[in-house]
């Protein structure tokens, strides 16, 4: 018998419901608080900026959230998504622990984003929105974005922020391609972006303030409601499809994961693969949950576990979550996707809960893995990913030295094609392992709401 590499679900077994880990959960995630009075935000507070559908998600304590099946049939186009066994890598490496991953990067924009702006262009549809605002880093959700929009004849307008629309220009032809407007953030367009660039005319720009300006054009348009491709509950829960399928997958290769790791940026496509594990670690299982940042970025290592503003103009409800401060710049880095200041609630929560672990990596060390990775198993991972593979690396050399043959399963939440400067500008040694600046993150921290 030969043994397998790829581990393929038929079409017929594609998940037929998300998982919510706030079902589950010994302790209840914090409630987002209004700024103004301190109080748990309703439905209200949020119609202006998301359809109904998605607010009743946000909330829910349902264990089992139905896909619809006009959801379902879009997934189908990459759906479900392979699970790979590295074996190759494991060779490499010498090593008698067993590596997995599962690709998200077979999606059309490349990346796990679509299996949430999917479901959230669908809803957003059915409640008769004409138009959607959003914010992206790299490009990854913003052409996530613009895909699902031409889907569903919505108009999509995103701001991206400014170093990386300049840096990748072909994610930028992407959103157009798909019929999107892209917009460098801060932008005149605002107020947000205009104070921005008040003091600062020469800004590179940050996910927290381009999500200030999705939100104020969301916010002061009738026909126009904001989407967030990371961070939210409503986000972690539609991610969960691919732990869903991981686990079947899994079963299907006769293994079980000893350890489960992914890159966390706003923390959603680790959402998306570890909580159906957390689950079951819940239930008695010991499986250990890694979720990885940037050193230049660290918001699970060394962040406050605070409320906080979800963005840098503050008009978001405050959300409790690891935070570097809403004000807090942090460094470029190539991994645009992971370079967020605060984290969702729901991994916020697990993490205080003591039911993962969080390690950060320098981006140099996590090319050099990426590129070790590339030469074994022949995809490139994204500038994001690499963090998973550096980990994955790590826990299998690990086993090595203590001749343990563990199983490791990891995301691979997307493909780097789009990415390629990044690795040219690696091999020709201009990488710099950026770290933050302390006296600024004090300072960002100091100004940390202050909430009774
Ligand atoms: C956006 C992105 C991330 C980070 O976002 P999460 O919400 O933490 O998943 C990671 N990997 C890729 C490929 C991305 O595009």
């Amino acid at each position: 018998m030969t043994e397998s590499t790829k581990y393929l679900l038929s079409e017929d077994r594609l998940p037929k419901a998300w998982y919510n880990l706030n079902a589950d959960l010994p302790v209840p995630t914090p409630p987002p608080l209004h700024p103004g009075t301190g109080q748990p935000i309703g439905p209200d507070d949020l119609a202006p900026i998301f359809p109904m559908a998605v607010i009743a998600q946000e909330v829910t304590t349902e264990r089992w959230v139905e896909i619809p099946e006009p959801v379902r049939e879009i997934y189908r186009l990459w759906r479900p998504s392979p699970l790979i066994r590295a074996r190759r890598l494991e060779r490499a490496l010498g090593t008698p622990a067993k590596i997995y991953f599962k690709y998200e990067g077979v999606s059309p924009a490349g990346s796990h984003k679509p299996n949430t702006s999917v479901p959230q262009a669908f809803y957003n549809k059915q409640e008769g929105v004409k138009r959607l605002a959003t914010e992206t880093g790299a490009g990854q959700w913003g052409s996530s974005l613009a895909f699902a929009g031409s889907l569903f004849g919505l108009e999509v307008e995103v701001f991206m922020v400014k170093i990386s629309y300049e840096q990748k220009p072909y994610r930028r032809a992407l959103m157009e391609t798909y019929g999107a407007k892209c917009i460098a953030s801060p932008s005149s367009l605002t107020h947000a972006g205009r104070s921005i660039l008040e003091k600062d005319p020469h800004s590179n720009g940050s996910l927290g303030i381009a999500i200030s300006e999705a939100v104020e054009v969301a916010a002061s348009r009738d026909d126009t409601k904001y989407a967030l491709g990371s961070v939210l509950n409503h986000v972690c829960l539609h991610q969960t499809i691919i732990g869903e399928e991981a686990m079947m997958q899994m079963e299907m290769a006769g293994d079980q994961p000893d350890i489960v790791i992914a890159c966390t940026g706003g923390g959603s496509n680790f959402a998306g693969l570890a909580f159906p594990y957390i689950r079951e670690n819940l239930k008695g299982g010991k499986v250990r949950v890694i979720g990885v940042e940037p050193a230049s970025c660290p918001t699970l290592t060394k962040g406050l576990y605070a409320y906080d503003f979800g963005d840098t103009g503050k008009l978001t409800p405050l959300v409790k979550m690891h935070t570097l401060g809403a004000t807090f710049m942090p460094p470029g880095s190539h991994a645009g996707g992971l370079r967020y200041h605060g984290m969702a609630p729901m991994v916020s929560h697990v993490k205080e809960l003591g039911l993962m672990e969080a390690r950060s990596y320098h981006q140099t060390e996590c090319f050099a893995a990426a590129v070790q990775f590339a030469r074994a198993e022949g995809i490139v991972p994204a500038p994001e990913s690499s963090h998973a593979v550096k980990a994955a690396i790590d826990e299998a050399l690990r086993c090595k030295a203590e001749g343990k043959s563990e199983s490791i399963l990891f995301n691979l939440s997307g493909h780097g094609h789009f990415d390629m400067q990044s690795y040219t500008d690696y091999f020709a040694g201009k990488l710099k392992d950026n770290t933050y600046d302390q006296a600024a993150l004090d300072a960002a921290l100091a100004e940390l709401p202050k909430v009774g």
